[in-house]
């Protein structure tokens, strides 16, 4: 088992994704929803279920909820409970607590509150799916912040046999090419002379105009 521990609340469509792909990963994950038969359900994928009302803060205490080193708040509907529990394990002390909000103005509640991550599930997956079907390269993108990101991508086809500094990658484009994957070799910080070939696999970081100018090169 890795050493980090996680506690999920809410085991809704989004919860039950994010308590499978930990536990997969090896990790200790506690699954808390009010719901009994979810409880039964996620007895089979979490390495502890409890049945409780998270709004219950003696109940949290107990189950010592402060020690996890991340808990999310995985309610959706209930936007009443999503934000009583959000403050209760702020409360508690727990040191990393996100919280999935339902729009923006429950998001900017959820911040003032002292939440340490507010994530948009719906609206994050819709913005990348928009993204990568715009684009004709784009593998997978991670946001930095609201400016600069890094992206895979397939490497365009005008790129192949020329260097880094012939294309003017980071002169022109303002891009840095962080690692060519091609086939099963990763090259790592490449030098300014390396050559791309067609298949190659770019990571690249820069601001996600930048970075979307040159996903949009055939
Ligand atoms: P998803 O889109 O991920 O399916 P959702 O928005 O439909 O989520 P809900 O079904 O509203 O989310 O909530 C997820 C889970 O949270 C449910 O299984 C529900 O039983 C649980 N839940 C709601 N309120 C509480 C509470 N106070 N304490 C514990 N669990 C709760």
């Amino acid at each position: 088992m890795k050493n980090k521990q996680f506690a999920v609340i809410g085991i809704g469509r989004f919860g039950e994704s994010l308590i499978r792909e930990l536990s997969h990963m090896g990790y200790e994950v506690l699954a808390i929803d009010s719901d009994e038969e979810r409880i039964n359900y996620a007895i089979d994928i979490a390495t502890h279920a409890v049945q409780a009302d998270s709004m219950d803060e003696a109940t949290l205490k107990k189950l010592g909820i402060r020690n996890f080193d991340v808990v999310v708040v995985a309610i959706g509907e209930n936007v009443q409970a999503n934000i009583l529990t959000t403050i209760i394990l702020k409360e508690l002390g727990v040191k990393k607590v996100i919280a999935k909000a339902q729009n923006a103005l429950h998001g900017r509640v959820l911040e003032k509150i002292g939440t340490d991550l507010v994530i948009y599930p719906e609206r994050d997956m819709a913005v990348k799916l928009a993204r990568s079907l715009a684009s004709r390269n784009l593998l997978e993108q991670i946001s930095l912040s609201p400016e600069y990101g890094i992206i895979e991508l397939l490497a365009p086809r005008v790129f192949n046999n020329k260097s880094l500094v012939d294309i003017g990658l980071r002169k022109k484009m303002r891009v840095t090419i962080l690692a060519i994957k091609r086939g099963n070799d990763i090259i790592v910080a490449p030098g300014p002379e390396e050559r791309l070939y067609d298949g190659d696999i770019l990571v690249a970081l820069g601001s996600n105009e930048d970075l979307q100018k040159l996903s949009d090169w055939e």
